[in-house]
């Protein structure tokens, strides 16, 4: 299922055929609609239509065009529209400095109004920022404590721009135009958006994406923008539909969400397995106790699979490129299920990965090597740090003082039995990249960089 977070289903360009425009939504498996209010008018259009239609939700607000003519009169109407059960933002709203169609002052003072009633409801904001990008920080800026959440609709600005809505919590999004063939520029920017941020939209009826550029635009037509976003993300068609359907639950409370811990899931053509949220580190950086979500699964098991169910919960593995042991937790907590399927997965001819941070022995009281020999293809080892006095500090391992002078153990067994063995660190300040870099090439084995806050 995806969700289509900015439309205009009310306008007049839908009156003859809306429901064969639905029809075609749902089965390009658009589930869920934000019907964007523009206007009064328009928002009371979008909050019938969503009364109409149980896909459909609203989004109320006045378009910065309209910002001059705004009147007390219609704000009370806002007011009494917002407490609708099928709202879930206010919006669209913000500068338009392209345009010009209101006056700056106006604009900057409709769009602070916007925010309040945003930010009273403790609903999201949908803002629109054409040539504003300097005023529309300032003003988001001034509005940043609290409950300010929101995207960022059709964004057109600069990678410097995102990175600074970013970091106001907010979300982006992009429409019809990041599949033009001239938007380099604005798919470089896209690269720089964390995943996590990032929404569908088609801003229908306009900005129909390539190949319907200069038709009408319609929620279906989500379906030429995904495989673009998929490409730039270097992420699956289904990495991104289930990624930002997420994200938009997490925004605006709508649609489909896991609610508990997947066992075995798909990431690009990989499969993963959780077999466990147990592990002997507490990382500074691991998010596993907080928000047990990667590229939009859940993680977070109520209980750990049993050899058995992780088989089920695998099925067919013969579509995918290689399966990973991995998950929210360390996999050698759970050997013996590890190898038990581990032996499964070989005797169907699959290329398996361990990602571990190397304390295998420690925890299972033995050296475990040879049990994985002819199991296991690729050993993942998570470095962490260039000395034991850092790696303690930043991973506070239960076993304490013992832990990295056993994992710099494991990585040497492993290069004994192992066809390929890497060694990781994570990007995070303090951590001295080019000293982790000497030791694993010291080492005989391979060595990446992994990226704070990049899972999956
Ligand atoms: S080793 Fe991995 S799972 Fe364990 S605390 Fe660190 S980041 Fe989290």
């Amino acid at each position: 299922m995806i969700i289509d977070t900015h439309a205009h289903l009310d306008f007049p360009e839908y009156k003859s055929d809306l429901e064969s425009v639905l029809s075609r939504a749902k089965d390009a498996d658009v589930g869920c609609i934000i019907n964007v209010g523009t206007s009064i008018n328009s928002s009371e259009k979008s909050v019938t239509l969503a009364n109409r239609f149980n896909n459909i939700y609203a989004s109320i607000g006045i378009h910065p065009h309209d910002a001059s003519k705004v009147s007390v009169e219609n704000w009370q109407i806002l007011e009494r529209l917002v407490k609708d059960q099928k709202v879930v933002a206010i919006g669209e709203t913000g500068l338009d400095y392209y345009r010009n169609r209101s006056p700056h002052e106006d604009q900057q003072r409709i769009f602070h109004k916007h925010l309040a009633l945003a930010k009273a409801n403790n609903l999201p904001v949908i803002i629109h920022s054409r040539d504003a990008s300097d005023d529309c920080l300032r003003i988001l800026d001034k509005h940043k404590n609290g409950t300010l959440k929101g995207v960022v609709h059709c964004f057109s600005g600069t990678k410097e721009t995102a990175k600074k809505c970013i970091e106001l919590g907010l979300y982006i999004s992009f429409a019809g135009p990041i599949t033009f063939s001239n938007a380099d520029k604005l798919r470089e920017v896209a690269k720089s958006v964390p995943i996590e941020r990032l929404l569908l939209e088609t801003d229908s009826p306009f900005l129909s994406p390539q190949p319907k550029r200069g038709e009408r635009n319609e929620p279906s037509y989500l379906s030429f923008i995904i495989p673009v976003l998929a490409d730039i993300y270097g992420l699956s068609v289904n990495d991104i539909k289930r990624i930002t359907t997420f994200n938009a639950y997490k925004l605006f409370g709508i649609g489909e969400h896991e609610h508990e811990g997947k066992i075995a899931y798909a990431i690009r053509n990989s499969l993963y397995i959780n077999l466990t949220n147990r592990c002997s580190n507490a990382c500074s950086f691991c998010m596993r106790e907080t928000y047990p979500i990667v590229k939009g699964h859940h993680l977070g098991l109520k209980r750990e699979p049993t050899a058995d169910e992780v088989l089920k919960a695998i099925g067919d593995p013969s579509g995918y490129d290689e399966v990973v042991f991995c998950g929210y937790g360390e996999p050698t907590e759970r050997l013996d299920v590890l190898i038990t399927v581990a032996r499964y997965l070989k005797s169907k001819g699959k290329r398996i990965r361990l990602d571990t941070n190397g304390h295998g022995d420690l925890i299972n009281g033995r050296s475990i090597i040879s049990e994985l020999k002819g199991l296991i293809d690729t050993i993942c080892i998570s470095l962490n740090a260039e000395t034991a006095e850092k790696y303690e500090e930043i991973c506070k391992p239960v076993f304490e003082k013992k832990a990295y002078p056993a994992l710099i153990q494991f990585i040497k067994d492993s290069k004994q039995v192992i066809p390929n063995v890497l060694v990781s660190i994570v990007d995070i300040p303090g951590v001295d990249v080019e000293k982790c870099k000497k030791i694993a090439e010291e080492l005989g084995v391979d060595f990446r960089v992994r990226k704070y806050n990049v899972l999956g």
